[in-house]
């Protein structure tokens, strides 16, 4: 199956192609997820095969929308792996250090500098990859200050705030819960199996402002939380609808202001 939007995954392209992309204008995405247990209904792979469509379906919109707008988009590989370690007590867990991780984004980010590529938006699949993924960005940004990194860092958080109309349950929150049950169902309805999907499952937290730095099977029984029962394809469009405004609103953003922000624009209105 190939989509319009596979000519800008590097992966795809030859050494002609790159090097008509590459430049400091160029925006390049870093996708990264984990390799863990997301509950019986759900596949290991969720954290990121879900960033992976989800960069398609941005690039097929860009494409559609904005013909005319030659932008220079570079889809890394995209990196399966993350930190997991709270993850570690069930099966087939395969986890990063947070060490090892930090220094997978620095090394990809690096790359991209001494490829004269200034432009990074990062998409990220996964709790555990959102220190790393800071730690790494800011040690790049030190380096390289005329870089842009940015990051959306947790999404499953996001689309809930952005519209709690969309979920029953706790915002739609958990791992493997409605929120992500049902992203899962619209952009890999082959993968979801919501028959096996367990009893909702809110972890019993004393607070949602102190965080406790738990391993996930204190919190449930079951490698899930929330409650995935209640997902649906429709959710599922409706969280890519939030995910893929807030995105192009930010290229667009970023692009009038030749990708400058802060005092480097004029902060007098
Ligand atoms: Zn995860």
């Amino acid at each position: 199956m190939s989509k319009v939007s596979d000519k800008f995954f590097l992966e795809n392209m030859n050494a002609i192609e790159v090097n008509k992309i590459h430049n400091s204008k160029s925006i390049a995405f870093i996708l990264i997820g984990s390799c863990e247990n997301h509950g019986n209904h759900l596949p290991f792979g969720a954290d990121f095969l879900f960033p992976l469509n989800l960069v398609q379906l941005v690039l097929d919109r860009i494409i559609k929308s904005k013909s005319d707008k030659a932008h220079n988009f570079i889809v890394l590989p995209v990196i399966p792996y993350g930190v997991s370690i709270h993850h570690i007590d069930y099966e087939m867990t395969i986890s990063l250090r947070f060490s090892t991780m930090i220094r997978v984004i620095e090394d990809v980010l690096n790359s991209l500098a001494t490829n004269d590529v200034r432009r990074v938006i990062i998409l990220n699949g996964h709790d555990g990859n959102i220190a790393p993924a800071e730690t790494a960005a800011r040690n790049i940004k030190n380096k390289y200050p005329e870089m842009v990194i940015a990051c959306l860092e947790s999404w499953w958080t996001l689309v809930g705030q952005k519209n709690n109309n969309t979920f029953n349950v706790w915002s739609g929150l958990g791992h493997g819960g409605e929120a992500e049950t049902s992203a899962m169902m619209a952009v890999r309805p082959d993968l979801v199996d919501l028959s096996l999907a367990p009893e909702q499952t809110i972890p019993n937290l004393p607070s949602e402002d102190i965080r406790i730095y738990w391993k996930f099977n204190e919190l449930t029984k079951t490698g899930s939380t929330g409650a995935p029962r209640l997902a649906t394809p429709q959710k599922g469009e409706a969280i890519i609808n939030i995910l893929t405004n807030l995105i192009l609103d930010f290229i667009d953003k970023m692009e009038s202001n030749n990708w400058k922000y802060g005092t480097a624009i004029s902060n007098t209105k």
